[in-house]
């Protein structure tokens, strides 16, 4: 008799295993269920099967923008029923939708491209759809985190999401001092206003040694991706205007234990831009961990214009 691997179940069980694909498929709407469905971020070919079957055979579908997805059900010879569920209407309209799911009618959620909910509308739905017992079901596909993610060759082991960065600098510095300790891949979300911007914000707090990759136009006919240290990727994405166009993920590699030093004196040297060097350090070792009483004596270090801009400001030690 052959032996088994330890880690094969071989009790008897009604459900597939978690790791087997079912044999058959099917793809049929179940009455009462709110299903979210992920569609293309650029290639139209990224629409699963599933995800066809589906948006052909609900009830209805809520879409982020509905002529957007008007287009893609039109692109596959669809037609269904379309209301608009966007940040504006979201909580009045969600109640309604699931009245009539509970009903037993079946709902489709996209948004304009890839997974809704993430950085798009739906969280109010499916938060509401839960809280009343309805079954909510993914159809995964395409989202640019995991895209991005998947093609950068930075770790991918933990990895955390930040969204979109914030529109102005001062901001978007602070958010990116947050990632000074963060250990994990991190993934924001840019817009091509602002990648340029973002770029030089990123080199100026996180250093320009940490290694980052821009990825734009992902699955389009533009697309390419860059993966150096954030000062090359930098110069390389100001080398040509056309990196400019178009929808853009940075992926931003991890903290090392190692740099937390180097990393403690960059917020210091940020924050003495605008503040005193007592409160300077204090601020910097809040942010960093690092201990205030030698980060202030670095700060006093730094250059007697700021030391002179302390004596008026706070004489006080940290
Ligand atoms: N729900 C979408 C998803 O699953 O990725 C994201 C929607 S969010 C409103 C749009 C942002 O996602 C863009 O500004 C860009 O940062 C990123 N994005 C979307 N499609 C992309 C693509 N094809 N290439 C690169 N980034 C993309």
């Amino acid at each position: 008799m052959s032996r088994l691997p330890p880690d094969v179940d071989t009790r008897p069980t009604d459900e597939p295993q978690a790791s087997t694909p079912a044999p058959t498929q099917d793809n049929s709407v179940r009455g009462g269920t709110l299903y979210v469905v992920a569609t293309p971020i650029g290639n139209l070919g990224d629409l699963s099967p599933r995800a066809r079957d589906v948006l052909a055979g609900v009830d209805r579908i809520a879409a982020e923008d509905t002529r957007t997805t008007g287009v893609l059900l039109s692109h596959f010879g669809l037609r269904r029923p379309l209301v608009a569920l966007h940040e504006h209407n979201e909580d009045r309209i969600a109640e309604q939708l699931i009245a009539a799911v509970l009903r037993g009618e079946t709902l489709a959620l996209v948004s304009d491209a890839g997974t809704p909910l993430v950085s798009d509308p739906g969280y109010a739905l499916v938060r509401q759809a839960r809280a009343q017992g309805v079954t909510v079901q993914a159809v995964p596909g395409p989202c640019a985190v995991i895209a991005a993610l998947s093609i950068s060759g930075l770790p991918t082991d933990r990895f955390c999401f930040a969204g979109f960065l914030p529109p102005k600098s001062n901001a978007r510095r602070a958010r990116f001092a947050e990632f000074l300790h963060e250990a994990r891949t991190v993934v924001v979300y840019e817009s091509s206003h602002r990648i340029g911007d973002s770029l030089a914000d990123l080199v100026a707090v996180l250093g320009p040694e940490r290694r980052i990759c821009v990825a734009r136009e992902l699955t389009k006919r533009f697309e390419e991706s860059h993966t150096a240290s954030a000062a090359e990727v930098l110069a390389w994405h100001a080398a040509d205007t056309h990196r400019s166009l178009g929808e853009f993920v940075i992926v931003i590699e991890g903290a090392a234990a190692a740099s937390d030093d180097v990393n403690a004196e960059r917020v210091l040297r940020l924050l003495l831009a605008e503040l005193s060097p007592s409160r300077a350090a204090r601020v910097a070792a809040d942010i960093t961990g690092a201990s205030r009483k030698q980060l202030y004596e670095v700060a006093l270090r730094l250059g007697s214009a700021t030391q002179r801009n302390d004596e008026n400001e706070d004489n006080s030690e940290p």
